[in-house]
This record gives structure tokens, sequence and C-alpha cells, in this order.
């Protein structure tokens, strides 16, 4: 029978990797869009043979007060970060930050005002749903995350599977809410070398995040890759679960032609983003520890 994290008695050890210990430093929690608490977080990990786990939410912190408690209790190493999105090259640029779990400061304000336009842009998200014909409400979105500021679009897409008008959570964007559907609204988005400025100054770093989202060809690719080391990055993330190993050595070779970190991690969402789990993403990420200690060696 599969251990629940609720009958494991902690700290527990994890099926890991003989020898070695692995991460995850890309993982979302129900204080933006996944589904599973804060402190259910550093639990999954620790189940799934992780030395330490980052908490990467969309554009807010909220969520590390609870996992860094759990964290102590279960034995793992839990590092604060978040994920945002960011104004550059290619079709979507996303930007995970690490070690800024601080209550106010530059990198703090950065993200006040991102939250606010999250409310903006899911409110009128839902005026559109609503003027498409399709009865989905703001409120009603609103119930299904854990707060105004946590609501995403997987939220609306699951109202959307609910009320009939889409197959599944990917049909749902792919129908609606993608960029260029008819229930797309955008979010305001940073530039990079802001996101980059105020993370220093609360003493955090910048990794590009899943690097083939922005859709460019390999030579622009490796062009904006430059610049954003260029501008103080100090990694991309390489090992991304949902990339097939010759990518991920593409991406590492990448990473290392501009002196950057090859980072790693699952982006585990819980149950709306299906067959990912932290930790293992589909079974064959394998992000060893020194990744870690490389990122930590750049803080400013
Ligand atoms: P938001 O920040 O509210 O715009 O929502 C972003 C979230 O939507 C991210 O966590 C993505 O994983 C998810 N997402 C974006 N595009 C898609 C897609 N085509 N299919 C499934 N999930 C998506
Ligand atoms: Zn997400
Ligand atoms: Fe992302
Ligand atoms: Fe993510």
């Amino acid at each position: 029978m599969p251990q629940t994290p609720g009958e494991i008695r902690w700290p527990a050890r994890g099926p890991g990797i003989v020898g070695r210990a692995v991460i995850d430093l890309h993982v979302h929690s129900n204080a933006s869009d996944g589904t599973d608490p804060p402190a259910s977080i550093p639990e999954l990990a620790v189940v799934a043979g992780c030395a330490a786990v980052a908490l990467t939410d969309h554009d807010t912190l909220a969520g590390l007060p609870a996992a860094r408690a759990r964290a102590e209790e279960v034995g793992i190493e839990l590092i604060g970060g978040c994920e945002v999105s960011c104004a550059f090259s290619g079709a979507s640029t996303h930007v995970l930050v690490y070690f800024v779990d601080h209550e106010e400061g530059a990198f703090h304000d950065e993200l006040a005002g991102l939250r606010d336009d999250r409310v903006r842009r899911n409110r009128l998200l839902a005026e559109r749903l609503a003027e498409l014909g399709i009865p989905v409400s703001y409120d009603e979105a609103v119930a299904l995350a854990s707060s105004e500021e946590s609501l995403g679009r997987p939220h609306f897409a699951a109202l959307l599977v609910d009320k009939g008008v889409a197959e599944s959570i990917p049909d749902a964007f792919d129908r609606w809410l993608a960029h260029g559907r008819p229930a797309f609204v955008p979010k305001a988005r940073v530039l990079p070398r802001q996101i980059d400025e105020a993370a220093r100054q609360s003493g955090g770093v910048c990794v590009l995040a899943h690097p083939f989202s922005l859709e460019l060809p390999a030579r622009e690719l490796d062009q904006a890759v430059g610049q954003l080391a260029e501008l103080g990055f100090v990694g991309l993330e390489a090992n991304y679960a949902s990339y097939p190993p010759g990518e991920r050595r593409q991406l590492a070779d990448l990473a290392a032609r501009h002196d950057l970190v090859a980072t790693g991690g699952s982006d585990y969402h819980g149950t709306v983003k299906a067959g990912l789990s932290s930790g293992r993403g589909r079974g064959d990420l394998e992000v060893p520890d020194d990744v870690l200690e490389r990122l930590a060696a750049r803080r400013p």
C-alpha cells in the first residue's frame, strides 16, 4: 500500500539515490496555484528522498513560514523562493528567485505590486468568461483558491472542466485560457533587470525557469541566456522534469557556456498537473545536492 505523508514517522528515509542526495528546486503549494498546503511540501520532498526543497510559488512568499516550520520538524532543508513572470524575449519567461524569505524589502515590494495586478487580471478574466457566456464567477474561482492573491488560471481551468466547457485542464487552456485564446488577459510583467536588482537587494539570486518556454530557436536562446547572465542571473533550469534527457543535456551545455549553474526541479503543482511528483518529476528526475551549494555560492 502506498504511504501517505500522514502515516510516516518523521524523520523518514525516502527512496533517494543510493549514496547521493537529491533536491527539488521548483515546487508550488496552494499559496499559489498548487493544490497541497505549504506544510505538505517538505513532507512530500522527504518521501521522495530529497535533502532540500525550494518552495517557489508564483508572486508570493506567503507559504514559506508554514513550510519552513514543517521542514524543521521532518528534517529537510527548505529554501525560500518564488517564481515570477518577466517581460523579455520570446513567448514566456519565468524566473525562479532563491534565498528571499524576507517579510519586507525591495523584493517583497516588487511582489506586492505583482499580486495587486494578479487580482486585477483575475477579475477581468472572470468578466471575459461571462461575456463569452460561460457561467464562472470571480467569487467561485476565489473559493477554489486559498485566497484572492493565490488565484491563478489553473483554478479557472478546473472550473471550466466542472462546467463542462473543457475536457481537461490542458484542454481548458487550449480552448480558453492560453495566450491568444478568447479568455486570455495578460498580467503585468516586470523586466528581468528589475527582478534581479530587487532579488539582489534582498540577498537573493535569479535563475531562468524552463528555458524552452521562451520558444526561441537555439541561437536566439543562446543570446537571450547570455543577456540574462550579463544582467546577473546565476543559473538556468536544465533538469526540468518535463524535458526529455536530450533537452536537459542541451540546456546543461548552454548553462556551462555562460558560466551558469544548471539547476533543476519538478514544477510540482499537486493534482492540477498530472503525472508529476515532487523530487522525482515523472520518475527520472535527479537533481544532485551540490547544485544548491553552487547556487548558494553565487549569493550577493
Ligand atoms: P497564471 O499565473 O494565473 O497566469 O497561471 C499560470 C499557471 O498556468 C502556471 O502554473 C502554468 O503551469 C499553468 N499553465 C499555463 N499554460 C498552461 C497550459 N497550456 N496548460 C496547462 N497549464 C498551463
Ligand atoms: Zn503554477
Ligand atoms: Fe513556470
Ligand atoms: Fe512553476
